[in-house]
């Protein structure tokens, strides 16, 4: 049955609709098809190595080592392939935040750093944060572990795709309306082409790195998503070579709720 916008009986309204239903209905088929291979991927990874693993156990152990290992870091990399999803999917039904609370944008920041901070020791990768406005103007209403979850992912790309001896910075900006928190990083960069498609699911600049690093695809949606849940939006600018700086705006008043409420800045 046809949802209709708008005046009953209006054919332009149900036209709209029936578009809008088709779009969705193929989103959601390209969303089975790939998470289909995705999952496909590391699962026949997994059959085959567990399949050799059986072939030399006892003629080579040196070579089963190596598989024995190579299983674990598919597993892995399924694992977090699954939980990505699931975080996708709960972001994507809660569609805003259900109990939003203040949260001290500073305190959480230094969370992540601290969580990522082994991470980038391994990488010689220093990390740094500047902040310029009040204190008391970085607090904003909202869910901190969906919070938590996109400062992780950015941060965590940032060392990612840095190579050895860089450098990852985070810059707040705050006043009465918004706080602003801005990653940058001295990484590889990325291709202008491809700026306007990494927030999509799954998609990666390039297959076999990401592949290399454990990347999943997903964590850019994650982030727009709980941006968007918030209300706010994340940008990106890039210089091939050189480094990326994603920009995080998220406004001081009251976060999207399934019902609606109006805005308010905390404190
Ligand atoms: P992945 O799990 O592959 O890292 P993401 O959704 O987090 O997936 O990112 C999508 C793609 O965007 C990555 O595969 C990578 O090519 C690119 N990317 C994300 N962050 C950065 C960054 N800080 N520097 C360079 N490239 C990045």
């Amino acid at each position: 049955m046809l949802e209709r916008r708008g005046e009953v009986g209006s054919e332009e309204a149900s036209s709209v609709s029936l578009v809008e239903l088709r779009r969705v209905n193929k989103i959601r088929r390209d969303f089975v098809a790939n998470v289909s291979h995705e999952l496909k991927t590391p699962a026949t990874s997994l059959r085959l190595l567990a399949e050799s693993l059986v072939d030399i156990l006892d003629e080579d152990p040196e070579q089963a080592r190596y598989f024995a290992e190579q299983l674990k870091n598919e597993t892995e990399r399924l694992a977090q392939l699954i939980t990505d999803l699931l975080d996708l999917a709960r972001l994507e039904s809660e569609e805003g935040v259900q109990n939003p609370a203040p949260v001290d944008v500073k305190s959480m920041l230094m969370v992540v750093l601290s969580r990522l901070r082994p991470a980038a020791r391994r990488k010689n990768i220093t990390f740094s944060w500047k902040r310029s406005g009040s204190a008391a103007l970085y607090t904003v209403l909202g869910d901190e572990t969906q919070l938590i979850s996109m400062f992780s992912n950015l941060v965590e790309n940032a060392v990612k795709y840095t190579p050895p001896g860089g450098r990852v910075e985070l810059m707040g900006e705050s006043d009465e309306g918004e706080v602003i928190v801005r990653i940058s990083d001295t990484g590889i960069g990325i291709p202008p082409e491809n700026l306007v498609r990494i927030f999509e699911r799954f998609y990666r600049v390039d297959k076999a790195r990401s592949k290399e690093t454990g990347g999943t695809g997903l964590g850019l949606s994650i982030v727009r998503h709980v941006a968007e849940n918030h209300g706010g939006r994340v940008t990106v600018g890039s210089t091939l070579g050189e480094g990326s700086t994603f920009t995080v705006y998220l406004p001081r008043g009251q976060p999207r709720t399934s019902a609606g409420t109006p805005s308010s800045p905390p404190g």
